[in-house]
């Protein structure tokens, strides 16, 4: 069987990282690809769990040695997918990685027959706004710029494989293992 990446994408504040935990949980045979960035760890984040920590000089190095399946800038930071890791897995899980879409829409480029886009969506703008800010890790003019960000995030929805809306976590959860259910169906 091929061995595909499943793609999740969507608006920071959307609960992709809650929706991960969750199917991880239920099936430690995903493989979870875990970026680089070069932001400042937020509290209670590890180095090699969220992400990998780089310095910008580390990262660029990284991006000189051809390092990234795809990467980009958010914020004024760096973010990127580890190439390695995810060829490696793939090989013998289905990988999950977590990304924001102009990533995804990378990845799909990169990897056109094992990449599946799929699009978290909040309920509502209201929603998001009210998630965002209750996480209180961010500084009102951060938070300004993720919110302006989100129209063109949720824009791209033509684009990607799959929307799932998460008004309930259970739900949206198990329509995710849904369609990775169907996707692995497709390649057997
Ligand atoms: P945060 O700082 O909130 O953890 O992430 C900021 C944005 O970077 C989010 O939209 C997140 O999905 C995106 N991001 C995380 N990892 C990667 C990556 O490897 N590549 C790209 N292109 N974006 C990423």
């Amino acid at each position: 069987m091929n061995h595909l990446l499943f793609v999740l994408s969507g608006p920071s504040g959307v609960g992709k990282g809650t929706l991960v935990r969750e199917l991880m949980r239920e099936d430690p045979t995903l493989a979870l690809s875990v970026s680089c960035t070069t932001r400042a760890p937020r509290r209670g984040e590890v180095d090699g769990r969220e992400y990998y920590f780089l310095t910008e000089r580390e990262f660029r190095s990284r991006i000189d040695e051809n390092d990234f399946l795809e990467y980009d800038e958010h914020f004024g930071n760096f973010y990127g997918t580890p190439r390695s890791f995810v060829e490696r897995q793939l090989k013998e899980h289905n990988v999950i990685l977590e990304i924001d879409v102009v990533g995804g829409l990378n990845c799909k480029r990169m990897m056109p027959e094992a990449c599946v886009l799929i699009l978290i969506k909040p309920p509502s703008m209201e929603a998001l706004t009210d998630r965002l800010g209750h996480r209180g890790t961010e500084s009102p003019e951060a938070l300004r710029g993720r919110l302006s960000r989100v129209k063109y995030e949720l824009e791209q929805e033509p684009l990607y494989d799959y929307v799932v809306v998460n008004d309930d976590l259970a739900r949206a959860k198990r329509e995710l293992q849904e369609i990775i259910k169907r996707e692995n169906r497709k390649g057997e």
